[in-house]
């Protein structure tokens, strides 16, 4: 579905990624793992040209993201609108859920509906409301955020992502921000959600979750992924890389 090739971005002098070969195949999980500061933010944002790589290629089904495809040098971006119409196939969930705080949790799925999708205001609160179903929020429709633990919030935020129906959700520590109670109920939805066959691509320190429920672990370091293979390979009793098993050593 999303396939990276000799992926690099500088930000200035420093380079943040250099060289990501990384296939994210539909309906698979794909857990981003490293130590702070390897890239994993930085290579989730150039998925969806949040971040402009300078260097190799992105690609969703075929399309290169955010430059013109062609020879070009120095590369041209690609114009505002179709830049919006990549960026609607792959959805977002950050560490801080961002959600309107003067907006219920329905309207605050709705919005992008009506805006982004044109979709009546009664359309798009039925499908909000479908969305709010899948994380388990039917009954906290009407709440403001205020009234959410943040384990709820951030439900609402990935209901939200996915009422937009895009083919792939990225999610950047979903649940770093949150009390360590509330993390279960937030993996759950994330793991049903998988269940259902939704793409995911995850940066996440929750080893237990990269371990149960990713497809692929992908592991950072440097700005070089170093792997990215089943979580047995990752997780067993002696990881092959040494720059994997010191990482990991730091979670047991
Ligand atoms: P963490 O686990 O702490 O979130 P990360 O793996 O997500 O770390 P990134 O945020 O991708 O790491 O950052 C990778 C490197 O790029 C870091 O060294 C960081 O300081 C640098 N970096 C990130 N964003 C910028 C920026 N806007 N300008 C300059 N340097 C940046
Ligand atoms: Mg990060």
């Amino acid at each position: 579905l999303i396939t990276a090739r000799g992926l690099g971005k500088h930000y200035g002098t420093f380079q943040a990624l250099s060289g990501i070969d990384l296939d994210i195949l539909k309906s698979e999980v794909t857990c981003l793992i490293g130590p702070s500061g390897s890239g994993k933010s930085t290579l989730l944002r150039c998925l969806n040209f949040l971040e402009a790589y300078d260097e190799g290629e992105v690609r969703i089904d075929g399309q290169l993201v955010g430059w013109q495809d062609g020879k070009a040098s120095p590369r041209k971006p690609v114009s505002a609108t179709k830049l919006r119409e990549q960026r609607r196939q792959v959805g977002m969930v950050f560490q801080q859920f961002n959600l309107w705080p003067h907006m219920t949790a329905a309207q605050n799925v709705a919005e992008a509906l009506v805006q982004v999708k044109g979709l009546s205001k009664a359309e798009a609160r039925d499908k909000a409301i479908l969305a709010l179903a899948r994380v388990n929020l039917r009954d906290k429709a009407d709440n403001h955020p205020s009234a959410l633990s943040g384990g709820q919030q951030q439900r609402v935020a990935i209901a939200r992502a996915i009422a937009m129906e895009p083919r792939v959700v990225l999610f950047d520590e979903p649940t770093s921000a949150l009390d360590p109670e509330l993390v279960g109920e937030v993996l759950n939805v994330m793991r049903d959600l998988a269940a259902d066959g939704m793409t995911m691509v995850v940066v996440t320190h929750e080893m237990g979750f990269a371990a149960h429920v990713a497809n692929r672990v992908a592991f950072l370091d440097h700005g070089k992924l170093v792997a990215c293979v089943p979580p047995d390979e990752i997780f067993r009793q002696d990881p092959a890389d040494p720059r994997i098993r010191s990482f990991l050593q730091t979670y047991r």
